[in-house]
């Protein structure tokens, strides 16, 4: 059975989908504007080994993870200046090109730390007419007022509003700035649909009601779930900063448009910081998948390195427990590596491993348990299967050419030609491989 925290509740619950077999997710994915850091990274390898779980525990997975790239403001309040007009304006591209190329890097990343490629990935401008539909319907239905900068969804039309996030409404007023945005109603109000005001420069714009504009930052999620996944979904994922505003919003608009739940559990991870820092540009460090790869990790290294600690635990990121991460893989790998060559009995069981992990994904329970005990070949598939850390793959076997020279080392050793043995080491290193010297006789490792 499987547990997961479910922020509807706030408690941990066990999960059943509403089809037994089929389990419908949603992540809310990345503004592609700027490169995604590791931050944003660490968020999807946890929802990662959620489909992975899920999938291993019986069950198929549609998943659907969008991608931002329609404009929308730089902060939550519905002001600031567009991210994707930004980015183009910085770079001397269009927003067309800046999405295209985000989306590319994005994907590159993704795949290079072995993620389950999503059922759907959507592009939120493929949309558009789905956004323009639950706009009109929110005004057909009464949730909406207009006001001189886009239309408005009246917050207080919708009774549930403050319960998913424990928002303290009258201390959120209390708490405003007075000058900000007189026109709206309450001050969690946001807009479903902005208008494009006359001299304003904004690259993307579609027509609604003989006026340009464009969808607010929440509704994508509301129109791509319900174009592709149906009315409720099982699980939705995203980040803990989605709580309050975005997931909060995503609620108010479908719920009210479609009448349904919808979603039955909500999963957010933590943010990890960096040195004990957020991560963030002013203190530079906004480090890339490319960032790791030219101080000498994998990406897989990270991968390792999340999946240590809790997505709802602090995650406190420093090179020097990427350096361990590194390590610990290597370890594996070599442990791999072993199992090829002398067979030792398992002492490992895979309904064990599934459920630590099943345990509202207690990863490093079960790291903790792969490392005290002895894996089978078998059983380290099933760990790639439920952690897609590619372990199998990165331990290619050796090839006849490196054994002959294992073995001739092993014969100069016997006939005590140090000279030889000694030269044979050392074209060993150089391919990465080295001896070790075992109660079942040498066997080879990989350095690194
Ligand atoms: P964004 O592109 O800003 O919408 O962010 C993409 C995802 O990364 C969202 O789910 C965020 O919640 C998540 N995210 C952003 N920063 C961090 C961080 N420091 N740690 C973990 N997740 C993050
Ligand atoms: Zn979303």
């Amino acid at each position: 059975m499987l547990k997961l925290y479910n922020q509807l509740t706030k408690s941990v619950e066990d999960f059943t989908p509403l089809d037994p077999k089929n389990v419908k997710i949603y992540t809310c994915g990345p503004t592609v504007y700027s490169y995604a850091h590791i931050g944003n990274f660490s968020s999807y390898i946890y929802w990662d080994l959620l489909v992975r779980t899920l999938t291993l525990n019986g069950y198929t997975v549609n998943r659907v993870l969008n991608l931002t790239d329609v404009g929308h403001l730089s902060s939550d309040a519905d002001d600031g200046e567009d991210k994707l007009e930004k980015g183009a304006k910085k770079e001397g591209k269009t927003v067309w090109q800046i999405a295209d190329k985000y989306i590319d890097a994005f994907l590159k990343d993704f795949h290079a730390l072995n993620m389950v490629e999503p059922t759907k990935i959507a592009r939120a401008t493929d949309y558009i007419d789905e956004d323009l539909e639950l706009v009109q319907t929110l005004i057909d239905k009464g949730y909406t007022y207009t006001t001189g900068d886009g239309i408005y969804f009246d917050t207080s039309k919708f009774k549930d509003y403050a319960n998913f996030a424990r928002l303290d409404l009258e201390k959120l007023k209390a708490g405003a700035r007075v000058e900000f945005n007189k026109e709206k109603k309450n001050i969690s109000d946001f807009a479903i649909w902005k208008f494009v005001r006359p001299g304003e420069n904004h690259a993307m714009q579609w027509d609604f009601e003989g006026r340009p504009g464009y969808p607010g930052w929440h509704l994508e999620c509301s129109t791509i779930i319900h174009a592709e996944l149906g009315e409720t979904i099982d699980i939705h994922t995203g980040g803990i900063d989605h709580i309050p505003v975005h997931h909060t919003n995503e609620i108010a608009q479908t719920e009210c448009a479609y009448g349904k739940k919808m979603a039955n559990f909500w999963l957010h991870c933590n943010f990890i910081t960096i040195d004990g820092e957020k991560v963030s540009k002013s203190l530079g460090n906004i480090y890339t998948i490319d960032d790791l790869r030219e101080r000498g990790f994998s990406p897989l290294d990270f991968k390792l390195w999340v999946l240590q600690g809790h997505y709802r635990g602090d995650r406190n990121f420093s090179f020097d427990d990427l350096a361990s991460a590194k390590n610990r893989r290597l370890s594996w790998r070599n442990r791999i590596a072993s199992a090829y060559q002398i067979t030792t009995n398992s002492t490992f069981s895979r309904d064990t491993a599934l459920a630590l992990v099943s345990n509202n994904l207690n990863s490093s329970e079960l790291l903790a348990y792969i490392d005290n005990n002895t894996l089978g070949l078998d059983d380290w598939e099933f760990i790639d299967q439920l952690l897609g850390l590619d372990l199998i793959a990165t331990t290619p076997k050796v090839s006849k050419e490196i054994l002959d020279k294992i073995n001739a080392r092993e014969s100069a050793r016997k006939s005590k030609d140090f000279a030889t043995s000694d030269r044979l080491r050392d074209e060993l290193a150089g391919n990465n491989i080295t001896i070790l010297d075992t109660e079942h006789g040498p066997i080879w490792q990989y350095l690194s």
